[in-house]
Order: structure tokens, then sequence, then C-alpha cells
């Protein structure tokens, strides 16, 4: 629920006669964003008892709860899985999913001054700062739309950004347990632009290696793809990647699809990649009702709280994702 909603009934509880309570809700909000950014420090374990640096010494992502489910070498792998036969390689791929939703947006209020983040780029959103100078510097990236399958939504994405300084955001999870991925969401200005989701996805990214076989599911992934490599190419240091071509596998999650071309869905189904089982990729579907809820929260906020806001909901889906796994993977549930 809304900050404002949780206040009102924390109102009620106090006094229900008709007498309103001394009004503290500006205080309220303060003091939940405060706790919600410590208890993502103290679940992450920065405490100088762990760590000497402390708070300080947290880097990038470091406070995003991680899918178990997913293959990370020197975590959950055996020894030797490079080595895997061609039908075992499934096994050691990773699936993630990116795509865009356009109810996440923020009217054009205060400024990163005035309302700075509380440690950003430490859990989900990516870090502001390098993100923010390099969508400054490209200006002139042209986006052709080579589907005609994809016009109404062009149009959609676009429509309603006056006023606004967010319009959306982007984001990525993994395909087949929808963990939303460290450094894996990215405010967008207009539309859907590419160069957003190439930082998000670059991002992303930097949390794997480079030698682990992956789909990458998105539902432009068509058009995003043309000239997807050079435009990682030139990347800013911060996300640049090293990137095994011969690993990158990419699909249209299985719904969309149906609005693409005959092309798109004979080359990019996912009916036809060796390995990819009965994934449909429309699983981040799921992670934006769960991110939705805090629209309504953060459309009024400053930069910080709409960053800070999103990073504490998404910790709540990603650890109710995690208590669960073993009772939702297990073959007696099925
Ligand atoms: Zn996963
Ligand atoms: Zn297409």
């Amino acid at each position: 629920m809304t900050l404002y909603d949780s206040y009102g009934a924390l109102e009620k509880l106090t006094d229900n006669t008709g007498n309103k309570p001394p009004d503290r809700y500006h205080e309220w909000i303060r003091m939940c964003r405060e706790w919600f950014h410590c208890m993502l420090l103290k679940h992450g374990g920065r405490a100088v008892a762990y760590d000497p640096s402390g708070v300080e010494g947290t880097v990038e992502g470091e406070l995003a709860v991680r899918c178990l489910g997913c293959p990370r070498p020197g975590v959950n792998l055996p020894e030797g899985w490079e080595k895997a036969s061609p039908e075992d390689r499934f096994l050691y791929t990773l699936f993630l999913a990116l795509d865009a939703c356009f109810r996440l947006k923020r009217r054009l209020v205060s400024s990163e001054l005035r309302d700075p983040d509380l440690g950003s780029g430490w859990a989900y959103m990516v870090t502001t700062a390098p993100y923010r100078e390099y969508l400054r510097t490209v200006t002139d990236q042209k986006e052709m739309n080579t589907c005609s399958g994809l016009a109404a939504l062009d149009y959609a994405n676009t429509k309603f950004s006056r006023g606004y300084a967010t319009t959306g955001v982007g984001m990525g999870v993994c395909g087949r347990h929808e963990f939303v991925q460290p450094n894996g969401v990215g405010d967008l200005q207009k539309g859907e632009r590419f160069a957003n989701i190439d930082w998000i996805f670059a991002s992303i990214l930097k949390h794997w290696p480079a030698h682990l076989a992956k789909f990458i599911t998105y539902d432009i992934v068509c058009i995003w793809t043309v000239n997807l490599l050079d435009r990682l190419k030139n990347l800013p240091s911060h996300v640049r990647l090293t990137i095994v071509l011969t690993l990158l596998r990419f699909a249209i999650p299985k719904m969309h699809i149906h609005s693409h071309t005959l092309i798109c869905q004979l080359l990019f189904s996912l009916n036809w990649l060796l390995g990819s089982a009965q994934l449909e990729g429309e699983g981040i579907e799921r992670a934006w009702s769960s991110l939705g809820a805090v629209a309504a929260c953060t459309r009024d906020a400053g930069p910080g709280a709409r960053h800070d806001m999103p990073d504490a909901q998404i910790a709540g889906w990603n650890w109710g994702k995690l208590v669960t796994f073993g009772q939702s993977l297990s073959i007696s549930a099925v």
C-alpha cells in the first residue's frame, strides 16, 4: 500500500473517534525511507562486525538478494561444468528477461541535490551518476523500427511524457525464476530508448561471468539487437563488457511474439532455441505487478526517494521468492 494509506491506518489506530492526531505524515515518510535503507544494509551484512569497511564499503549490487536457481560458477555449479556435453549445456545457461514498464512515472519535482539516493546502485537500481552522464551523451541514436507489428506500441509508449522527469523503468529479471537482477532497474526518460536498455543490460551482465551461456528474452528484441554489439562496445568503462558472442542467444517471449511479423516469429521463437525447454519468457510481467504497487508513492517523489522505494519493494519480492523456493520447485509440489 502507499505510505499515505499506511499513515491513515496508523492515525485511525491511534484515535478513531474523529479527533485527528497531530500531523506527522512527512516525518513518517522520512522515517520509513531511512528504515528501509537500514534494513537493506542489515540484511546485506554491511555491519562493521562482518566487514571492517562497514556501510561505506558496500559495492554495486551487493545488497540485492540473488537467485539460488540460476547457474553461478563458484556458488552452485559442479567442478568441470564448462566441459559439459552439448546435451547437458542447457543446465549451465542463464535466462534473462528484459522489459519496460510505463506505470512507474515520476513528475518533474525536486532535484538530485535536494533529494539524493541513499546508497546509489547498492541494490537493484543502476548507479545514478554514471547512468545519467551516459544518457546525456546519447542524443542522436537512430532507432529504426523495422518490425511493423510494433508500431502501435511505439506510439503508446511515448504518448504521456509531458511534465514527467521519468516516464517508466526498464528492468531485467532471471527468466526462469523472476528474481530482479542486481543493478537491473533503471529510469526511462522517453519511451523505451535503446540507450537506457543497453545500460541496464550491461549493468546486469557485469554481475555474471562472460563465459556463461545466456538466453535473453525481450519483447522488442528484433529491433533492439540490430547494432546492439556496436552500441555495447561504445558504452563507458563503468559498464563495458567482455561479450562472448557465441554464448548469447536472443528470443521474444511467447505471448508477445504473436504481434510480430512472420520473419520475427521465425528468427526469435523460443520454440526453435535448443535448450530453452518450455520457457515462455513472460515472467517479468509478474514482477511488474509487484513493483507497480509503488507507482502511486513514487509519482510525486524526489529522485532519491524514487530510487530507494523500488529497492525496498524489490527486496521484498526477491526475498519472498527465495524463502519459498524449495516449496515451489520441489517435485512433490507438482
Ligand atoms: Zn534465477
Ligand atoms: Zn519483430
